[in-house]
């Protein structure tokens, strides 16, 4: 039979990245070229079907600046996935994305669903993150990857859909 799930989902990452972006284009098929900056974080729910099972997220999406850091454990706690977001034209935010992956691994949930997303990947011009580096550092840390664009909605249902096929089934 279908089964129903319900999967607490946190998207992290540098501000600016483009987390409320994603979020915006997933829940509601738009994008905003001055996307208002999150204040602590901001809670969305949305429902996809895959195969087998009708899968319910409750998203965070959080601020990401330095002065919330301390509140991000409330978000990423009890998380059955998260999304890093980082931006392909700012390395900085890679290496950020990174520091992440790490704090989860110590302190998340170990059987957390990790997505890796290189978002702006329609700024293909100022890119300055090779898809391959990233590809690359996901296989090595148990993250999948891909680079989306919450701008043209580019892979952005398609990580989302990829979660749900990788939740547990229980
Ligand atoms: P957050 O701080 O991580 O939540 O990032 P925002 O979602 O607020 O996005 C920061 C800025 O980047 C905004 O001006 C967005 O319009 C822009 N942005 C977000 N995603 C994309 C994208 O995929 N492509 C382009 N070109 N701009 C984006
Ligand atoms: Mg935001």
């Amino acid at each position: 039979g279908n089964k129903n799930i319900n999967a607490k989902l946190v998207l992290l990452g540098d501000p600016g990245a483009g987390k409320s972006s994603l979020v915006l284009r997933f829940v509601k098929g738009q994008f905003v070229e001055f996307q208002e900056s999150t204040i602590g974080a901001a809670f969305f729910s949305q429902t996809l079907v895959v195969n087998d099972a009708t899968v319910k997220f409750e998203i965070w999406d959080t601020a990401g600046q330095e002065r919330y850091h301390s509140l991000a454990p409330m978000y990423y706690r009890g998380a059955a996935a998260a999304i890093i977001v980082y931006d392909i034209t700012n390395p900085a935010s890679f290496d950020r994305a990174k520091k992440w992956v790490l704090e989860l691994q110590a302190q998340g949930n170990p059987n957390m669903v990790m997505a890796l997303a290189g978002n702006k990947a329609d700024l293909l011009d100022d890119r300055k993150v090779a898809a391959e580096e990233a590809q690359v550092y996901a296989q090595e840390n148990g993250l999948f990857f891909m680079e989306t664009s919450a701008k043209t909605a580019t892979n952005v249902n398609d990580i989302f859909h990829e979660i749900a096929k990788r939740l547990p089934r229980v």
